[in-house]
């Protein structure tokens, strides 16, 4: 493959790491909140 693959801006500093709450790599560590379920943002479980 020549080019860059589809990791374009992912080199240095991650932006977001493995949800404690519903576990999938959506939390986001500069927003402080997970994507997927809300964590960090919702105080509450809407689940
Ligand atoms: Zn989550």
């Amino acid at each position: 493959m020549k080019g860059t693959t589809s990791m374009g801006r992912m080199g240095r500093g991650k932006t977001h790491i493995t949800c404690r709450r519903c576990g999938r790599h959506s939390y986001n560590i500069r927003k402080k909140f997970c994507a997927a379920c809300g964590y960090g943002k919702t105080p509450r479980r809407r689940d």
